[in-house]
């Protein structure tokens, strides 16, 4: 690892997200170029996957990976890049569509607890119940004073599935409105794109600053030391990918994971 500190991208608890403040072009933590940075995210994919490879034969903690970004934002680029090559076998992927008919019945809560990670799993949340505090609250789709109650429900159950054993790391990733312009207008030109792009999309981003204001407000009440949010500079995707890639890896390597012992001496032991 560089003597690089990816801190300068969390959120201490506390302190305002203050997105506005936070250039969505940033790449203080890589000197180098697109092509020089392809290079650095293969050995970040590559210790990545040895990490993994020690959580899952561990069984011994739980990492929950929460992506949040407006549309176009990356969060499916960011799981097929950052994840490449780990085992399929210890990484889930839940996504959160518009709620059903019957997750409305409940809680919103209800839908996302069953797919938090048991031991030895990465999950990673593609979108989250933290929409219940974003497009809930832009759409008007429920009162303020219930949603405003949800910051306190999130931190509560975040905070529980720590205690529990449970490593949450959050990611918003910051892209600026004019690249979600050209993203949306690459989705509309290239037609191995269509299926990403929906005209909802142009109503949503009629919304831009009421999404940012709801996620400044969001990410500033729920970060905390246990399950801190990050903004990630995501202008540029191979710059996103080294960041977020760094951030697991460290996270990882802090457990200090070793392969388990065998379960009985194997010394000079011969199959024959
Ligand atoms: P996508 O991620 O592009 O497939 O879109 C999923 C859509 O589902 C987005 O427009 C989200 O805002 C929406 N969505 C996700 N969770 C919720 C929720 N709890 N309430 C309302 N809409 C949601
Ligand atoms: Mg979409």
């Amino acid at each position: 690892m560089s003597t690089t500190d990816t801190d300068v991208y969390r959120v201490q608890e506390g302190t305002a997200a203050d997105l506005a403040q936070r250039d969505p072009a940033d790449g203080r933590l890589f000197a180098g170029d697109k092509e020089a940075g392809s290079q650095a995210m293969k050995a970040l994919n590559e210790r990545l996957e040895e990490l993994q490879d020690l959580f899952y034969a561990n069984r011994s903690h739980r990492l929950l990976v929460v992506l949040q970004a407006t549309d176009t934002g990356g969060k499916d680029g960011t799981i097929s890049a950052v994840f490449e090559g780990v085992n399929p076998l210890g990484v889930k992927v839940a996504s959160f569509k518009q709620p059903t008919p019957l997750e409305l019945d409940h809680d919103y809560l209800w839908r996302v607890h069953p797919h938090v990670p048991g031991n030895g799993e990465i999950t990673i949340f593609n979108r989250s119940h933290y929409e219940d505090v974003l497009v809930v609250r832009v759409r008007e789709l429920t009162s303020e004073e219930r949603w405003r109650r949800r910051f306190d429900h999130i931190r509560n159950f975040e905070q529980m599935l720590v205690d529990e054993g449970t490593t949450i790391l959050k990611f918003f990733l910051h892209i600026s409105k004019e690249e979600q312009r050209q993203r949306l207008q690459d989705r509309i030109d290239d037609a191995s794109k269509h299926w990403k792009f929906s005209m909802g999309d142009l109503d949503e981003r009629k919304r831009w600053d009421l999404y940012q204001a709801a996620y400044e407000e969001a990410i500033t009440l729920t970060s905390t030391t246990t399950a801190p949010w990050y903004v990630i500079p995501a202008n540029r995707k191979w710059y996103r990918n080294i960041v977020i890639a760094r951030v697991l890896i460290e996270t990882l390597e802090k457990l200090n994971l070793k392969y388990p012992p065998p379960e009985a001496d194997l010394t000079g032991l011969v199959v024959e």
